[in-house]
């Protein structure tokens, strides 16, 4: 290894600079967009976190990038859990800023990569738990996604499922056709999506281990503080979904868990999440009597004192610079649900 290069000063200054100028621009934003009349709660939603960027999930960010963004959440915003975010909402009394981190699903790369970054920081946060999965299943999307991106050959054929014969191509290709594949078969019948990812699964990717958490997983998580929430059993689109089914989804999700924690579950967040396309007036009212104290969607946005406690708003940035997800994290907060 060659010896490190003498630093310039001015490259040593270098850092320094832009972390003055992003408080700068930030603290200016913050005083110019006004967020913090009235006090609002911001709601972070997170799937992944990966050990290195990958892009088949390009929306989800590698542990570096996290840690550099939840670096920002703890010095330029003010970190709260989503119990005690609710609490200071409805008394007044959140501090400016007032951010709460959720993850959706139960992802194992959640308690490798993502805890150990937010116990550094002292960021709480909450999982919102898809109960079907735990212990080695996948969901369909992680299934299809690996048989796509370890299918042999130059084109896969889908005409089977409605979706022809499609190119491959490289690792970005593959990637691409993911995305659309995932957006076709979404909205589809439950039973529809589930044999296209097994046949798929079955034929391109037969040994694919499960990236989900375990039920120990969630014991060990729930013991060091993170706040475990609902988020049904299978993970339908609960407004493609009989009432009876749903309401079961979201009873049994929440049985299983507080069955496994010994505790009341407090919190829900609505599978894909958006409003009045995802989940209806009928599913928030079965959340309610099903006892939850507060309920979260995808849409944009922040709560204030009168957002509806079944329809709190989640958002986050897709920027992945600290810069750019600080900015738009403050824009997001003129918003109000
Ligand atoms: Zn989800």
């Amino acid at each position: 290894m060659s010896a490190a290069r003498p630093q310039r000063p001015q490259e040593a200054a270098a850092p320094h600079f832009a972390r003055f100028g992003q408080r700068l621009l930030l603290s200016a934003l913050h005083r110019l967009l006004r967020v913090d009349t009235p006090p609002r709660l911001a709601v972070l939603i997170f799937h992944r976190v990966l050990p290195t960027n990958d892009p088949f999930l390009a929306s989800d960010p590698d542990v570096q990038a996290f840690a550099e963004l939840m670096r920002l959440v703890r010095k330029r915003f003010s970190p709260l859990s989503l119990a005690e975010g609710l609490h200071r909402l409805t008394r007044n009394t959140l501090p400016p800023r007032a951010v709460s981190v959720t993850f959706d699903d139960g992802y194992a790369d959640n308690v490798e990569f993502a805890l150990p970054v937010l116990q550094r920081l002292e960021i709480p946060a909450t999982l919102f738990i898809a109960s079907g999965y735990l212990d080695g299943r996948c969901m369909w999307n992680d299934r299809l996604c690996q048989a796509i991106r370890r299918c042999p050959g130059t084109s896969v054929d889908l005409t089977p499922y409605g979706a022809g014969i499609r190119p491959l191509g490289g690792p970005r290709e593959r990637a691409m056709l993911v995305r659309d594949l995932l957006r076709l078969f979404k909205y589809q019948a439950p039973e529809h999506r589930e044999q296209v990812a097994a046949d798929l699964a079955a034929r391109y990717a037969p040994d694919l281990t499960s990236p989900m958490v375990t039920r120990t997983q969630v014991r060990e998580l729930y013991d060091q503080g993170v706040e475990i929430g609902g988020h049904t059993v299978t993970h339908p689109i609960l407004a493609r979904t009989p009432d009876q089914t749903a309401y079961r989804e979201i009873a049994e999700n929440k049985e299983d868990l507080e069955g496994l924690l010994g505790t009341r579950l407090r919190f829900f967040a609505y599978p894909n999440g958006k409003p009045d396309l995802d989940f209806t007036a009928a599913h928030t009212a079965m959340a309610r009597a099903l006892g939850y104290q507060a309920a979260f969607t995808t849409g944009h946005g922040v709560a204030v004192a009168g957002t509806d406690p079944m329809r709190l708003p989640r958002f986050t940035p897709w920027e992945r610079t600290p810069m750019r997800f600080g900015i738009r994290l403050l824009l997001n907060m003129r918003h109000t649900a």
